[in-house]
């Protein structure tokens, strides 16, 4: 038996048949995270020393900003980030790219690229550094191993998995690449069998309500049904491209 803390929420997101369920799980995880991060946690000491270091991603600190709660925590958590971005990058800045004597460009100095690329990479891994996604990863990964752990031993949960309406392309690879780490060759046959069928029963349904969607603006078809097509763009593109509020 899995930890409970992971099989309640992957088998709650799978009994939801819209959505992809693992973009559920992400998107639930991802809400749960923002509440923490803005919540009483920001005020704890080793909370704060992770956020100092790592901070938050574009995506993440646009989400954190727009829940509009607790913008003197943030504003707080963001000081101290910057403290140490300061303290770290500061003297490189300053010192080694300006043109005073003994930075990159002094003398007859040859190795300026290079040294003003690892600069660059420097900065750019402290610019996607987010210590939410970090821990979604590894949410995520847990949740994963459930989810073949549970299909694999418990037939009520490989009942759900079967009615589920499909799985965005990334989290269908994503669920490929887990079979590999996760299944012997027998059980990632049988998973690998209901995924293709769920995944090509969505994927047909969805192109042809497209199509559908496409053909009502024929004037021919002007008064016959929209049948299942009114909202298949918005649909597809979350298939296509992933339901996740992350992306
Ligand atoms: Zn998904
Ligand atoms: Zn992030």
């Amino acid at each position: 038996m899995k930890e409970k803390i992971y099989t309640i929420p992957v088998n709650d997101a799978f009994a939801r048949s819209d959505a992809c369920p693992v973009c559920t799980l992400e998107n639930t995880l991802n809400q749960q995270l923002l509440d923490y991060y803005l919540g009483a946690s920001l005020m704890e000491p080793d909370v704060r020393q992770t956020t100092n270091e790592k901070g938050f991603c574009r995506d993440h600190l646009k989400q954190l900003y727009n829940r509009e709660i607790n913008r003197l925590g943030l504003g707080l958590m963001l000081h101290t980030h910057m403290v140490d971005l300061v303290d770290d990058i500061g003297p490189e800045l300053k010192g080694s790219m300006s043109s005073e004597k003994a930075s990159f460009f002094s003398g007859r100095k040859k190795d300026y690229k290079q040294m003003l690329k690892l600069a660059a990479e420097r900065i750019e891994a402290r610019a996607k550094s987010c210590v939410i996604c970090e821990r979604t990863g590894q949410t995520m990964e847990r949740y994963l191993d459930v989810i073949f752990y549970e299909f694999s031993e418990n037939v009520a949960f490989r009942d759900k998995f079967k009615s589920v309406n499909g799985f965005c392309l990334p989290h269908l690879a994503l669920l490929l690449r887990g079979a590999a780490k996760y299944l012997n060759q027998k059980q990632a046959a049988a998973f690998v069998s209901e995924l293709t069928q769920i995944q090509n029963r969505c994927l047909e349904t969805l192109r042809d309500d497209v199509e559908w969607f496409t053909l009502k603006f024929d004037y021919r078809n002007h008064d016959k049904s929209w049948k299942n097509s009114k909202d298949a763009l918005p649909r597809s593109i979350g298939k296509l491209r992933g339901e996740s509020d992350l992306k």
